[in-house]
């Protein structure tokens, strides 16, 4: 061995403390910050160790463009283990005919779908974005509003329950080649074996994009698409509790046309990190466990909306099916942007979200979206939720008095600490 390498060697081992204090430090706050605060972002959650490992693996390093088997690399052979155990664990815990697990993101996977499904210029019909619906659904912003005529639905203005008479009607109105259903702030179950009736009423298809309440899906507690319908979407990081990622269902003849539409279509080099990561949660959510996990996820939200709605809160379409409780903090004069900035001093982490027909715009907004997928992780349950319900109410109550937050802030911490997450890694 050279000097040179011997060297290179050492470089390789050091820590990050050592190498890059400042991002040594962002990485400690950010672990400590996690640890000692009160998660309710309905898109977030704890992944677990074995996940966060492989993340971290040397996984990373691997190129591996194409799909196992047929690969444009050399020595993909344990990527490709890794990447054929996504695929299988995926298809089993959703009951999919065909999985690609390569999307980085649940950006990705819309992408994929939409190069596969249909041409630039054709008309998607999806959700309005201040109902609930997701920028990759049509948002000008996006590239899903630049390349397709984008028709939206909404939500019925009295029940605040998707509209499905409304769809329709645009749908024979307006004839999109695809229609999407799914949600970022939609508390209810989809129907999606009507929507898909819909679809087949103007010989359209339907994309499910069930980003949001997977991990409810995979263990049988919210409806699967699957059944019903041409193309699934998700991500792996919210109530599934992966890596961050995306990953695309759907039926057998569209397999081909899928995998060649996310790799090469959308994407190079597939992320084999984060892919392995990802079998690493498909086995953990085909455990018993873990659907224990998602039914206290559901028990969590019903008593957090029970509990902040008896505490005169108006919670959006009166309750919720899922993760999400969508609360409307302008019936008593706040905005979103007030309540989440409170709730941060009394460390609470929640964000403002538009409800549908919200008079305030997407930065002030009239609501604040709260989610248990990850309170549920660090073992929280009912008892816990009446609390946080309480400390809410109090936070939102005040106005954020400053005195009380802080007040709250404390007792947060210590109900943190009854409920560990991570506390190893600050050590
Ligand atoms: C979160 C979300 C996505 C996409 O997620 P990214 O991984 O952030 O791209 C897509 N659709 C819906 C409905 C979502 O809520």
């Amino acid at each position: 061995m050279s000097i040179n390498d011997s060297l290179a060697g050492e470089a390789m081992a050091r820590s990050l403390a050592e190498v890059d204090p400042e991002i040594h430090g962002a990485v400690h706050q950010e672990t400590e910050k996690q640890a000692t605060k009160l998660v309710l972002i309905a898109s977030e959650n704890y992944a677990s160790e074995a996940v966060l490992s492989t993340c971290s693996s040397v996984m990373s390093n691997k190129y591996a463009e194409g799909y196992p088997g047929r690969r444009y690399y050399g020595g993909c052979e344990f990527v490709d283990e890794a990447e054929t155990l996504a695929i299988e664990r995926a298809k089993e815990l959703f009951g999919a005919e065909h999985a690609n697990v390569q999307p980085h993101s649940g950006t990705q996977a819309n992408m994929g779908v939409y190069f596969s499904a249909i041409e630039p210029g054709d008309t998607i019909l999806g959700m309005e974005l201040p109902h609930g619906g997701h920028l990759s659904h049509g948002h000008k912003l996006n590239f899903s509003g630049h390349l397709y005529n984008v028709v939206s639905y909404g939500v019925n203005r009295d029940t605040e329950l998707l509209d499905y008479d409304e769809m329709a009607t645009k749908a024979e109105q307006h004839q999109p080649k695809l229609i999407v259903v799914g949600a970022s702030a939609y508390p209810r179950t989809i129907d999606f074996a009507r929507v898909q009736a819909i679809a087949d009423g103007i010989g359209a298809k339907v994309m499910a994009d069930i980003a949001h309440p997977a991990g409810l899906v995979a263990a049988g507690l919210f409806p699967n698409p699957c059944e019903h319908v041409d193309y699934v979407t998700s991500t792996t990081h919210k109530t599934l509790r992966g890596p961050r990622g995306g990953l695309v269902l759907c039926k057998e003849e569209h397999a081909k046309v899928v995998d060649r539409k996310v790799f090469p279509g959308a994407q190079g080099g597939p992320f084999m990190h984060l892919i392995a990561a990802k079998a690493v949660c498909f086995q953990e959510a085909l455990s018993a466990g873990f659907r224990s996990y998602a039914a206290q996820v559901l028990a969590n939200a019903k008593e957090l909306a029970r509990a902040l709605a008896e505490r005169g809160h108006r919670i959006v379409s009166g309750g919720t099916d899922s993760h999400i409780v969508l609360v409307d903090v302008g019936t008593a004069g706040l905005t979103g942007k007030d309540g989440e900035a409170w709730l941060n001093d009394a460390g609470i982490v929640a964000n403002k979200n538009t409800i549908p027909f919200d008079p305030n715009p997407p930065l002030i907004t009239s609501g604040l979206r709260l989610g248990t997928a990850a309170v549920a992780t660090r073992g929280m349950k009912e008892p816990q939720m009446d609390q946080i319900a309480n400390w809410i109410h109090m936070v939102l109550d005040s106005g954020g008095d400053k005195q009380l937050c802080a007040a709250i802030r404390a007792e947060v911490d210590e109900v943190c600490k009854s409920f560990p997450i991570y506390d190893w890694r600050l050590n």
